[in-house]
């Protein structure tokens, strides 16, 4: 069985004459109908027609068609457009290349072998020509075709010599096969040698990840650093709900009700309270919203000093008088603690001038300085 569902196909035509019918495979004028389609749209009329062709191809292919007159609005509604991993797509060329070869590895097991092999190979130029139209070089394809045959040649070696079915059952050494990947999921960075990981951020020709790995290298370290994938434009583009309110209107909230940014209602967060009068910073982090922190401290300044640093910036800095507060969420992390803790850390570092230095919860950051 081979079924695939083609979501969206934009396409861009030439109108037809009004009568335009297809009579034995060719575009014809019939007089009769040429009278009836005098009152219908241009583009009804053309896409009606493709439908037909389409439709007329195979009884497995059924055709939907949409075009700008059927809206209100004469304009077409593209919802979203999906896309092949592209060339152009912020992941590591590492990534892609594996990827990829999966993939391509994907269609060779997913043919029967008992068909002929031409048929086969047609299946994986169709995945070529869909490489080549997302901008990959015909060098990278040729590599991905290779490295996809040999894992196909290793798994037809291991089924022919009875180490491992090609299409195995489920039920197959399922307790070993679970425990394998438990442990992948553990210690998958080890493989090398390595005793420890480093995320950052993918760069141009990895860059970055390069010149870690030399200071790595150089003091002795085992440690693997990998590249994380960049913001998917889809992210940046799409909001799940366009109307939200920008801020939530309560009157408690530190956040919105003195213009500050970022979502107050977010678990997991570092924030800024920055004094308007003099601009210098307290910098914090909650596992709690900001909302919930941040009434804290609202209510913190009403009590005394020993319990708000904001009551005591404004008596060290400006004569007892509370000055304006700004508070804003920097940072959203969710569950990672550790991330959060350690932003705060640095952030403290830098810009937080209102932080008392021996605050007992801030974190002391150890630091591996690479001495060169
Ligand atoms: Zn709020
Ligand atoms: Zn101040």
């Amino acid at each position: 069985m081979y079924k695939r569902y083609v979501d969206d196909i934009n396409v861009i035509v030439g109108a037809v004459e009004p009568g335009a019918k297809i009579a034995g495979g060719m575009l014809t004028i019939d007089e009769e109908s040429k009278a009836q389609d005098s009152h219908r749209s241009k583009d009804e009329m053309c896409m009606e027609l493709l439908k037909e062709v389409g439709n007329g191809i195979h009884k497995s292919i059924q055709i939907e068609v949409d075009y700008p007159s059927r809206h209100e609005d004469n304009l077409m509604p593209i919802l979203d457009l999906k896309m092949m991993l592209s060339s152009r797509s912020a992941l590591p060329m590492k990534v892609k290349r594996t990827v990829l070869t999966q993939e391509v590895l994907r269609v060779l097991l997913n043919c029967n072998p008992e068909i002929p092999w031409e048929r086969t190979v047609g299946h994986v130029n169709n995945m070529m020509r869909r490489m080549q139209y997302s901008g990959y070089s015909k060098g990278f394809r040729y590599e991905i075709v290779q490295s996809a045959l040999h894992a196909y040649k290793k798994i037809q070696e291991l089924d022919q010599t009875g180490v491992k079915p090609m299409y195995r059952p489920k039920e197959w050494s399922q307790s070993e096969r679970r425990k394998e990947k438990e442990e992948k999921r553990r210690s998958w960075y080890r493989k090398g040698n390595y005793s420890s990981v480093i995320f950052v951020p993918a760069t141009p020709e990895s860059s970055l990840k390069r010149s870690l790995d030399e200071d790595v290298k150089k003091s002795g370290l085992r440690i693997r650093i990998v590249e994380k994938s960049g913001m998917s434009v889809k992210r940046v583009l799409q909001r799940s709900d366009p109307f939200k309110k920008k801020t939530c209107e309560r009157e408690c909230c530190f956040v919105c009700r003195t213009g500050g940014r970022g979502p107050c209602d977010s678990f997991g967060v570092t924030y800024e309270i920055k004094c308007q009068t003099c601009e210098q910073k307290y910098v914090g982090e909650t596992a709690r919203s900001a909302f919930t922190r941040g009434k804290e401290h609202l209510d913190g300044m009403d009590r005394d000093v020993s319990q708000s640093v904001l009551r005591r910036h404004a008596n060290d800095c400006h004569n007892g008088v509370i000055p304006d507060y700004v508070m804003n969420v920097t940072g959203v992390y969710h569950g990672d603690a550790m991330l959060r803790q350690i932003t705060e850390s640095i952030k403290i570092r830098r810009e937080g001038s209102i932080n008392n230095k021996t605050e007992w919860n801030s974190i002391t950051l150890p630091q591996a300085a690479i001495v060169k």
